[in-house]
């Protein structure tokens, strides 16, 4: 009989303990309320290794039949890179991206920005104030929307980035206003990363 009633304390103690250990947590918790969102950084595509692998030399130019770009692109970047099309501001995946690396071309893998140069001018588009070398991004005059405005390329493969405008930041006062998905994004790697692929 003794034994029953030191087996029911014993419970009791057992479960003060476990609510007790539940309390904390639970109040702790709230620093997860934004549901799956625990990752600090919004999550961008990158530029696969296949892209960077073949992508092409300043001066080297990359030919593809418009079946192959439809084959290899998004509907997004076939519509903007091929056709010359806009996404909608504030939609694409770079306009709020901080990462640190090189912007490639999303068609043929050609580097284009440097993250160093990116910077939020509040459109909703990919802000760059100058390419990442000479030779890597082509520019031509756009007539259309009845206004006239300076239309770049990559100068690998043609496919259309944006526009730039003489209203950017120092050093340059450019600023490349660029399509995010005319673009794919490779993380600079650092120092510790071991070559071991
Ligand atoms: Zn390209």
């Amino acid at each position: 009989m003794v034994s029953a009633s030191r087996i029911l304390a014993v419970l009791a103690a057992s479960l003060l303990v476990l609510v007790a250990a539940c309390r904390p947590a639970t109040g702790q918790s709230g620093t997860g309320q934004n549901g799956d969102g625990h990752d600090d950084a919004p999550a961008v595509s990158v530029a696969s290794a296949e892209l960077i692998e073949n992508a092409p030399a300043v001066g080297e130019s990359v030919e593809r039949t418009d079946a192959e770009w439809r084959e290899q692109l998004t509907d997004e970047q076939y519509r903007v890179l091929r056709e010359h099309g806009t996404e909608r501001a504030f939609t694409g995946e770079y306009h709020d991206h901080h990462g640190d690396g090189v912007y490639r071309c999303a068609g043929c893998g050609a580097p284009l920005f440097d993250s160093d140069t990116k910077f939020d001018s509040g459109t909703g588009w990919p802000s760059y104030y100058e390419p990442i070398a000479d030779g890597r991004v082509g520019e031509s005059r756009d007539a259309s929307l009845g206004m006239v405005r300076t239309e770049v390329h990559c100068a690998a493969c043609g496919g259309h980035l944006g526009h730039v405008f003489p209203d950017g930041p120092p050093p340059t006062g450019q600023r490349y206003c660029i399509n995010s998905a005319s673009l794919a994004f490779e993380p600079r790697a650092t120092p510790d990363d071991e070559d071991d692929s």
